[in-house]
């Protein structure tokens, strides 16, 4: 078989393998959302078989077989052809799948279903020795994954590996102690800054059915079209790709908070743009997707936080927000709402922290997750660790284990090496959005008068069309020219909070 014919084979079997797995997505998003309770188990029976039918595509022994032909071809000559990066992303994907014998992938999943359970009734309690074993066991299973899956220096870069393709914990970690030095600080002056936002103006009765309207109406302004894509609402916001002209976000709505849900639609939207800017003709190939959850992160991270926390949206959308909650925001200010919506304090629970905290929430975890898997710190010192580091990031003692090192389910799932992404997708997101500014200089201008669309087309040109052709670090590289740095991030939060808290 000549290489090309086997990269024709290829990428007809991945885009059948595409339209399977969507399909998969397509019923967990009604399973999330309009799915009757009854319909449950048949759901998971029919959840089940899909999950087998693509796992049995994917690893496909002509898969390999095609791959390898590729590889030994001219194809492949340029590395940075589209064929090329194909072939390079779908050989680690491949390998990645086919390495993991079946009866360990069989022992993690009851492990880890199990695990959860456990974890949910401690976090109940809030006592982690009743989750303590458990870590044991999903630490040793992380160790053996990172055997078969093989790597260079450490155990982290086989897992993270997962999630972010090419990232190394050693240059992640290089990254991130510039930031969180510097967070640090910030986090002290904000603090005891003269002055703080009223964010009660946020925290007042939102009628839903106002917010459902206003989330449409802004994540619309910002180019999400409803002809391509739903927002919907569900107990854990998500986004989901159904295929070319179908995106679909998630967010929750509460009743007194007018943020959580409109920055919930902004983040997802985000995601969704990315999604919707995938090239159509890659589809099912690594081009035509991004595998980064760093670079999906800067996408959902950029419209939520540097556009949708900025004082040029408001400008525009503040007097639209005003008379559809008019008794709400009645007597309020622009500045005082601009101000509200960048309020900062540290708490306990991950999720629920702002942006000049969140990150010092995710170091800790990456940090403390790469001690347990060297063995640098014992499962039965995590509470303590994690307290002692919280204590010194954020200046607040932890009271219980609850607010502490149980309330996150990830490790309970067996995922170390996720948590990294959400901070280096602020961190791409900055570096980005400097670069965006640099070369719009009006960008604040088009904002003040709802035009988002020259931001946009330069995502879709930048970043949306390339998928998986380079990796998350050289994208950044080559959109911005320079290596990832903590310093266009640590720049816009400096700046942003200096003015907002006067310090
Ligand atoms: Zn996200």
């Amino acid at each position: 078989m000549t290489a090309k014919d086997a990269y024709d084979k290829l990428r007809t079997h991945m885009k059948e393998y595409w339209l399977l797995a969507s399909t998969a997505e397509l019923l967990e998003w009604d399973q999330e959302t309009y799915m009757p309770k009854g319909g449950a188990d048949n759901r998971a029976d029919q959840m089940g078989l899909l999950a087998r039918l693509t796992h049995e595509m994917f690893t496909d022994p002509n898969v390999g077989e095609w791959i390898a032909t590729c590889e030994a071809s001219d194809l492949v000559k340029d590395p940075e052809s589209k064929e090329a990066a194909n072939i390079r992303e779908l050989r680690r994907m491949y390998d990645r799948r086919t390495r993991l014998p079946k009866e360990f992938v069989e022992e993690s999943a009851k492990l880890t279903s199990k695990a959860q359970h456990i974890w949910a009734d401690a976090r109940k309690a809030s006592d982690f020795k009743l989750f303590e074993p458990w870590l044991v066991k999903i630490l040793d299973m992380n160790r053996k994954k990172a055997d078969y899956y093989g790597y260079e220096t450490e155990v982290y870069d086989a897992l993270m590996d997962d999630y972010e393709p090419g990232a190394k914990a050693a240059e992640v970690e290089k990254v991130f102690s510039g930031l969180r030095k510097e967070l640090v600080e910030l986090n002290k002056r904000i603090a005891n800054a003269p002055r703080r936002p009223d964010i009660s103006i946020l925290k007042r009765p939102y009628d839903v059915k106002k917010q459902r309207i206003f989330a449409e109406l802004v994540v619309n302004a910002i180019g999400f079209d409803f002809r391509d894509g739903r927002l919907d609402e569900t107990v854990h916001p998500f986004c989901t790709s159904i295929g070319p002209g179908d995106t679909r976000i998630l967010t929750r709505y509460y009743p007194e908070d007018l943020g959580e849900g409109l920055t919930g639609a902004m983040h997802e939207a985000g995601h969704g743009l990315y999604e919707l800017g995938a090239d159509p003709k890659e589809l099912g190939m690594p081009c035509g997707f991004a595998d980064s959850l760093g670079m999906h992160e800067s996408q959902s991270r950029m419209w939520e936080n540097q556009v949708g926390r900025s004082r040029a949206t408001w400008v525009y959308f503040f007097p639209q927000a005003q008379r559809i909650f008019r008794e709400s925001l009645e007597g309020v200010s622009l500045e005082q709402f601009y101000h509200a919506m960048n309020y900062s304090a540290p708490s306990y629970i991950r999720v629920e922290a702002d942006e000049a905290t969140y990150n010092l929430h995710i170091m800790l975890r990456f940090e403390l997750e790469r001690a347990m898997l060297r063995g640098d710190v014992q499962v039965a010192d995590v509470p303590g660790e994690w307290n002692k580091r919280f204590k010194d990031y954020l200046g607040i003692e932890v009271d219980k284990d609850s607010n502490g090192c149980l309330q996150d389910i990830h490790w309970s799932m067996g995922a170390m090496g996720y948590f990294p992404t959400y901070t280096l997708g602020n961190l791409y997101a900055a570096q980005f959005y400097a670069k965006v500014r640099e070369e719009i200089s009006d960008l604040d201008k088009h904002f003040e008068k709802g035009d988002f669309t020259p931001l946009l087309k330069w995502l879709r040109e930048n970043i949306h069309i390339h998928g998986a052709r380079w990796r998350a670090a050289d994208l950044c590289k080559r959109v911005t020219g320079k290596p990832l740095s903590h310093r266009p991030l640590i720049d816009y939060m400096n700046n942003k909070y200096a003015e907002i808290y006067g310090i």
